[in-house]
C-alpha cells in the first residue's frame, strides 16, 4: 500500500460521528465509495464502504478502541490499492499489504501498532533492470519493457500498466534503479516505473478465459490420482477443526508445480500462522532447490488482528496473484480460511445493521464468494500471452456441518471439492480426504494430459480404483451386519484390495521426508502394483486357492511401504515380481 500522499495536504476533514468496533461513521467527509481514509487523531487506516447523504461509513483496518466522536477523518481520495513490483516474493504482509518484518523492525514487536504505515514494496532498494525492448519499438498495455531478477527463482517482468495507452518507446534505461525511478518513456508521454498500483477490489484486465487442460500437479496421491485440480481451476477444502485443512493447504503451497504461490492466512489462530511464517522461509523449493519463499508471498491476518483487515486480505492476495499471472506465470493462491473471511463480512455487516441473510451472514455472501473465485482461471492475457490463477480455499464449517451457508455457497462455485473427514482424521487416515464425498469436475479435461505425460491408461486405472472403492463402500454395510467372513471369497478379496488402495495409496504422510511428495509416475506405479496384486490374486482365486492363503503371501504387505520407499522404481518392480511369483506358486 503506498500512502505516499501527505495526509496534511488534504484539507477537507470530516468528523467522527460514531464508533462501533471496526465501523466508524463520519460527517462532512468529501469521499467516494472505497476511498482510503485516515481515521482519528492517530490516523488509522480505513475504507469508505457506505455513503448516505452527509454520513459516510468507514471500515477501519486497525483496532479502534479509544477513538472518539469529534476526532477528524481525512480522505486520501484513492481507492484501497496494492503496490505491485519486485520484492513481493519472499515477503510477508498483513491484510493491507504492510510488510510484517518492516513493521516489526519499526515497532520491535510482532504485532502492528496502530497508525503505522509502510509501503508494500521497498522504495529504496535498487534493482538491476534489464530492458527487453529498444527505442523505437512499440509497446501496448501488458507488454514487458524489461525484466528484473526478483529472486533466484523468479524473473519479474516490468510491464506497461493495463490502464496505460502504450506507444513507441522513446527512451529505455539499463542498470540499477529504485522502483520509483522511470525506466522507460513512451511516445504517449507515459513513463514506466518498476512498480504500479492497482485497486484491490477491481480484477486486473485480461482476455478471455480458456478451458484449463493442464493439472496443477500437487504431489499428493489422492488429489492427483482421484480428484485433480486444473491450473486455473478452483477448489475448496472444507473440514472440521483438526481434520487437516492447514496441512493440506501447506502441502499444496510447498509441492504444487505452480510458478508462484500466494498464501493467505486469514483469521486462523496466530500460532498456526506463526508456524507457516517460521517454516516456509526454511523450506527448499522441490522444483529448484532454492528457498521456497523465493516464489512465495505470504499474507498473514490472524484472528487477533482487526476484522476489517481480514476482509481485505483476500482481495490483496488475489490482486498480487493477478499481477504475476499478467507476467505469464501459473499462480496458485491458497486462502486459509474463507470461513473466517466470511465471518469478518458478517461482523461488519451486522455493525452496519444490514438485513442479515442465512445464519446472520450478509445477503451478498454468495456474490462475494463468487466474485473472489471468479478471479481464478486460465487467461489469455492482454499482451497475447497466457497465465493462470488456481484458487484453493479452505472452509471451516462450525462443527463440521457442510450444510452451513459458507460451505454450501462455495460448493456451488468451485469445481474441485476435497472434503475432509473427521472420522478419517480420527483414525489417522491422512490426508483425510473422503473419497466418497469429494469430486473433481476437471477429470475429463485433464485426462489427456496425464495420459500423454504419465501413462496412457491413467484414466482407466483410476476408474478401476474408484470402482473397487465403490464396491467396498457397498460391501461395508453387509460386513457391519454379518461380519467379513460371511462374504463370498471374491468379495472378501475385493475388500482386501480396497484396503490396500486406501492404506497404501490414498494415505500419505505429510510429515515423512519421502512420502510427503509423490511424483505422478510414482502415484501411477503404486496403484499399478496394487492392481497387479488384484489381478494375480483373482487368478489364484479362480484356480481354487483359498482367500486366506492369497492374503497371506508375504509380498502383499510390502505394498504399504511403497509410499516411503526412496528408490521406489526398483522397490515396486520387486514387489510386482514377488507378487506374481508367490501367488502363482499357490496353484
Ligand atoms: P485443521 O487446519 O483442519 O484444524 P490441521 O491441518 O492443523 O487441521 O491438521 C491437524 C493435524 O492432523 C496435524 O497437526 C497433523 O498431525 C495431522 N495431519 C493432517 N494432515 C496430515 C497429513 N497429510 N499427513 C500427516 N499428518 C497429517
Amino acid at each position: 500500500m503506498s500512502q505516499a500522499e501527505d495526509i496534511e495536504s488534504v484539507d477537507e476533514d470530516g468528523v467522527i460521528e460514531s464508533v462501533s468496533g471496526p465501523v466508524v461513521t463520519a460527517t462532512d467527509l468529501d469521499a467516494r465509495m472505497n476511498d482510503v481514509v485516515y481515521v482519528g487523531d492517530e490516523g488509522l487506516m480505513g475504507e469508505v464502504i457506505e455513503i448516505e447523504g452527509n454520513l459516510t461509513t468507514i471500515q477501519v483496518y486497525e483496532e479502534t478502541s479509544g477513538v472518539s466522536p469529534g476526532e477528524p477523518v481525512q480522505n486520501t481520495g484513492e481507492p484501497l490499492s496494492v503496490d505491485l513490483g519486485p520484492g513481493m516474493m519472499d515477503s510477508i504482509y498483513d491484510g493491507v499489504q504492510r510488510p510484517l518484518d518492516v513493521l516489526e523492525d519499526k515497532m520491535g514487536t510482532a504485532f502492528l501498532d496502530r497508525g503505522v504505515d509502510a509501503p508494500g514494496i521497498d522504495l529504496e532498494k535498487k534493482w538491476e533492470f534489464e530492458p527487453t525492448v529498444e527505442e523505437g519499438d512499440t509497446v501496448e498495455p501488458g507488454d514487458a519493457v524489461g525484466v528484473v531478477e526478483e529472486t533466484v527463482t523468479i524473473d519479474h517482468k516490468v510491464m506497461v500498466p493495463p490502464d496505460y495507452e502504450g506507444g513507441e518507446v522513446t527512451s529505455i534505461e539499463h542498470g540499477e534503479f529504485t522502483v520509483e525511478e522511470t525506466v522507460a518513456e513512451l511516445s504517449s508521454g507515459e513513463e514506466i516505473q518498476m512498480h504500479q498500483e492497482w485497486p484491490v477490489r477491481e480484477a486486473r484486465p485480461a482476455g478471455d478465459k480458456e478451458t484449463p487442460t493442464e493439472p496443477l500437479v500437487t504431489g499428493q496421491r489422492v488429489q492427483d490420482g482421484l480428484f485433480p485440480l486444473a491450473k486455473g481451476g478452483t477448489a475448496a477444502i472444507p473440514g472440521p477443526f483438526g481434520s487437516g485443512k492447514t496441512v493440506t493447504q501447506q502441502q499444496l503451497a510447498k509441492w504444487s508445480d505452480a510458478d508462484i504461490v500466494v498464501y493467505i492466512g486469514c483469521g486462523e489462530r496466530g500460532n498456526e500462522m506463526t508456524e507457516v511464517i517460521e517454516d516456509f522461509p526454511e523450506l527448499p523449493d522441490p522444483q529448484t532447490g532454492n528457498p521456497l519463499m523465493a516464489r512465495t508471498c505470504l499474507i498473514a491476518n490472524t484472528s487477533n488482528m482487526p476484522v476489517a483487515a481480514r476482509e481485505s486480505c483476500i482481495y490483496t492476495g488475489i490482486t498480487i496473484a493477478e499481477y504475476y499471472r499478467d507476467m505469464g506465470y501459473d499462480v496458485a493462491l491458497m486462502a486459509d480460511s474463507t470461513s473466517r473471511w466470511a465471518e469478518a463480512m458478517r461482523e461488519i455487516s451486522s455493525r452496519l445493521e444490514e438485513m442479515p441473510g442465512e445464519e446472520g451472514y450478509p445477503a451478498y455472501l454468495a456474490a462475494s464468494l463468487s466474485e473472489f473465485y471468479e478471479r481464478a482461471g486460465k487467461f489469455q492475457l492482454i499482451n497475447g500471452g497466457e497465465g493462470s490463477i488456481s484458487v484453493v480455499g479452505a472452509v471451516s464449517p462450525p462443527g463440521g456441518d457442510f450444510s452451513e451457508p459458507v460451505t454450501q455457497n462455495t460448493l456451488r462455485i468451485v469445481k474441485t471439492f476435497w472434503a475432509l473427514d473427521a472420522d478419517l482424521a480420527e483414525r489417522r487416515h491422512f490426508p483425510s480426504i473422503n473419497w466418497n464425498e469429494s469430486y473433481s469436475l476437471y477429470k475429463d479435461q485433464l485426462d489427456p494430459w496425464w495420459e500423454s505425460n504419465v501413462a496412457d491408461d491413467w484414466a482407466a486405472v483410476r476408474q478401476w480404483a474408484v470402482d473397487v472403492l465403490d464396491e467396498e463402500d457397498e460391501l461395508q454395510e453387509i460386513v457391519q451386519l454379518v461380519g467379513k467372513d460371511a462374504l463370498p471369497e471374491d468379495q472378501q478379496l475385493t475388500m482386501e484390495v480396497a484396503r490396500y488402495i486406501r492404506e497404501a495409496w490414498l494415505q500419505q504422510n505429510a510429515l515423512h521426508d519421502v512420502d510427503t511428495y509423490c511424483e505422478p509416475e510414482k502415484t501411477y506405479r503404486m496403484l499399478g502394483a496394487i492392481k497387479t496384486f488384484n489381478d494375480e490374486a483373482f487368478e489364484a482365486l479362480e484356480a481354487g486357492v483359498p482367500v486366506e492363503e492369497i492374503q497371506d503371501v508375504d509380498a502383499a504387505p510390502r505394498l504399504n511401504r511403497m509410499g516411503t520407499a526412496e528408490e521406489w522404481g526398483e522397490f515396486i518392480d520387486e514387489i510386482e515380481n514377488d507378487l506374481e511369483d508367490q501367488l502363482r506358486a499357490l496353484y
